[in-house]
């Protein structure tokens, strides 16, 4: 048995008469920019996780860039960044002109720890960018209360949490505003590139919306010097379609996860922490070994695809050259990065390839 990281054909099959219909229903329209499609799925989208705004941009990162340029935040400025996380939460600081400062994460849910917080902050921090890495919610609660007491900002890097649950709230809702990637692997994904913004302040959202459109309110006058990063209608339509099956795919994830706590128990391997109160969307099944490499190497031979997240924490990217870390600089983090790996997980994985996984790496421990 071969068993995918993620079928990414499979969505596709399961949708395809209703993802075929939206995208003929654009075809048709004649209207690809800004319209109906968009419109609607920021509404529905701002339903589902339970604030009042959504605005559509291009993609993770521009949502993400957007909210910090909206606030003001740029050139002097510094923002809070998890140390392991996907580089696209520093770029996103970096590339609205603010230095990204890193905070190691807990050890046992691989998110910022909130304990680390205060020494990070300096007279420059204006936001604290939490990332729920995997799916996994971050202590939010913790890291709100930090925010207030300095008056920061707290953003969200959603882009890999669509449907995770923190205290009976949606990832999305539980900050100032959360940043969004529908990039196609993820948990809502699109067929190209797309994200968005979601917030309950007003300010923000027009602010983003003016902005993710060349500064422009009326065409052709323009507030701001803005940025062209606009869902497209396509790609609203076929979203429109996945949202609808978001929590039913999610759920199928989660029995995936069920199957691999309880069959790689007393495994030896480092197994996800979910900590009371957290609902997880299981984006990624990530598992930490000393063995990494070796394992990853015997699943191959199994036949079993299994990807790293990620090999090199942002920090020791030759991209942050300029900030002068070296190994050792965030030990955690590093630690993270040489032994996680993550499982084959998604929405159409069967249960036989989850226990084929399981039995492959029970024969390795
Ligand atoms: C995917 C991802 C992004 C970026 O999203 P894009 O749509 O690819 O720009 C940002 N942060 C995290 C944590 C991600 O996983």
């Amino acid at each position: 048995m071969t068993v995918p990281f993620l079928d990414m054909k499979a969505p596709y099959r399961e949708l395809q008469a209703e993802l075929d219909s939206a995208w003929r229903r654009v075809m048709e329209s004649g209207w690809y920019i800004l319209g109906a499609e968009v419109e609607a799925f920021e509404r529905e989208f701002a339903e589902y996780v339970g604030v009042k705004y959504c605005v559509g941009v291009g993609n993770g990162l521009d949502a993400l860039h957007l909210i910090l340029r909206a606030y003001g935040i740029g050139a002097g400025d510094e923002v809070i960044v998890p140390a392991n996380t996907y580089i696209a939460s520093w770029l996103a600081v970096s590339y609205a002109g603010a230095s990204p400062v890193p905070v190691e994460p807990l050890e046992a849910t691989c998110n910022l720890d909130p304990s680390r917080l205060e020494s990070a902050i300096s007279s420059r921090t204006k936001a604290v960018m939490a990332v729920h890495l995997y799916g996994q919610p971050a202590e939010m609660d913790a890291i709100n209360a930090v925010a207030r007491q300095h008056g920061l900002k707290v953003i969200e890097d959603a882009a890999q949490a669509h449907g995770a649950g923190y205290r009976g709230r949606r990832a999305g809702g539980l900050g100032d505003a959360a940043g969004w990637s529908f990039y196609p692997a993820k948990n809502l994904g699109a067929l190209g590139d797309a994200g968005a913004v979601t917030t309950n302040d007003p300010d923000l959202a027009e602010k983003v919306r003016v902005l993710r459109n060349y500064g422009s309110q009326v065409k052709y006058h323009n507030l701001h010097k803005g940025f062209n990063s606009r869902l497209d209608e396509l790609q609203a339509a076929l979203l429109r379609v996945k949202l609808k099956v978001l929590d039913e795919w999610n759920a199928r994830r989660a029995q995936i996860a069920a199957r691999y706590l309880d069959g790689l128990k007393d495994s030896g391997l480092t197994l996800p922490f979910v900590p009371q109160g957290m609902q997880p969307n299981w984006h990624l099944f990530v598992v930490r070994s000393p063995n990494r490499d070796a394992l990853q190497a015997h699943l191959k031979r199994q036949g079993i695809e299994t990807l790293i997240h990620y090999p090199v924490p942002p920090h020791l990217q030759p991209a942050y050259r300029e900030m002068g870390l070296s190994e050792g600089a965030f030990p955690i983090t590093e630690r993270i990065h040489r032994e996680a790996l993550s499982l084959p997980m998604g929405p159409h994985l069967s249960r036989e390839e989850a226990d084929a996984v399981i039995a492959a790496i029970r024969a390795f421990v």
